[in-house]
């Protein structure tokens, strides 16, 4: 299958400045046509790219540090993207995920945020769109203004994206981070889906599904250790962050 991502259109060999700053992209990707393309058209928006074939390549890539935006294939050799990036989660490090997946195995990509990814695109896609969503990433990993946010005995601090309660720190993914803080500064009211879809995602959407698994996520990071369902769900219309009754 010939996949948009390999038709990367005419080559002025000019660079084309993107709506945003140029970013240090670590393209995980074994598929080389795919790569190449992909590889060409960020280069020539301005960005640096960094690329490895396989995933255990990549995590040590990743792990090194210094990168705004991982760009993960899901099918990967020696190490998977699930993999990855679950270990990549396990040692701390929240740098923004965006998984790519053939259609055949959405469902596996979808499990991606359970281990931490942030967003996902199915192949095909349009190379514009992947540059729009790892822009939209990277502008929402960056550190938001305000310093900590408390409701009970939950805090969570932007900036670092740890959450903390009962002396725990508990580190965060983008995606869960961005929602707490917007369950947070909105406590105890009820957020409607579309309006947290809207905050993540920005116009391009995403799906209920691919909320709710964030939303499972984050519970099981920030309630279940600790016995108590501070983030709960309003059936049918959205979510909202309270001290229990
Ligand atoms: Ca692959």
């Amino acid at each position: 299958m010939r996949s948009q991502a390999t038709q990367s259109g005419h080559r002025t060999g000019k660079k084309i400045a993107s709506s945003f700053g140029p970013l240090k992209v670590l393209l995980v990707e074994d598929e080389r046509d795919i790569a190449g393309n992909i590889w060409d058209f960020l280069e020539r928006r301005g960005h640096v790219i960094d690329h490895v074939v396989d995933g255990e390549r990549g995590l040590a890539r990743a792990l090194e540090g210094g990168i705004d935006v991982i760009v993960l294939d899901l099918g990967l050799p020696r190490l998977d993207g699930l993999e990855l990036c679950r270990r990549l989660r396990a040692a701390g490090d929240g740098v923004p995920v965006l998984m790519l997946t053939a259609r055949d195995t959405l469902e596996d990509c979808l499990a991606g945020f359970e281990v931490g990814a942030d967003d996902y695109m199915v192949k095909p896609f349009a190379l514009h769109e992947l540059e729009a969503r790892i822009g939209v990433l990277h502008r929402r990993g960056l550190p938001p203004a305000d310093a900590q946010l408390q409701v009970g005995d939950l805090a969570y601090a932007p900036a670092t994206m740890l959450a903390r309660r009962a002396g725990q720190s508990m580190p965060l993914t983008v995606a869960q981070g961005r929602i707490l803080a917007l369950l947070m500064r909105e406590s105890p009211k009820v957020l409607r889906r579309e309006d947290l879809l809207h905050a993540l995602w920005g116009e391009e959407g995403g799906s209920f599904a691919a909320l709710h698994t964030h939303v499972s996520a984050l519970r099981a990071i920030i309630d279940r250790p600790f016995g108590s369902s501070m983030l709960q769900t309003i059936h049918g219309i959205g979510y909202r962050l309270c001290v229990e009754p």
